[in-house]
């Protein structure tokens, strides 16, 4: 998956409440090895070699989606 299309699928997720959009709404966000379901994102398959970090929704990224995410949070 390129950035674009990374980038494009995490505004979607972030517009339907999945992913937070807003840094002064409270949530949490827990990073530990990969335990088998695949990024939320992307797909990819995260395994005990992976970080993940999965949200309080249930979403879960990779490290390159999360990487992403932030820097869409941090545009506002
Ligand atoms: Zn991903």
């Amino acid at each position: 998956m390129d950035l674009e299309e990374r980038r494009t699928r995490i505004r979607q997720k972030m517009r339907d409440g999945e992913l937070v959009s807003n840094v002064t709404r409270q949530f949490s966000v827990c990073a530990g090895p990969g335990q088998g379901p695949p990024c939320s994102v992307c797909g990819r398959v995260l395994g005990a070699r992976d970080t993940e970090f999965e949200f309080s929704s249930g979403v879960r990224l990779d490290v390159q989606c999360f990487t992403v995410w932030l820097e869409e949070l941090g545009r506002g």
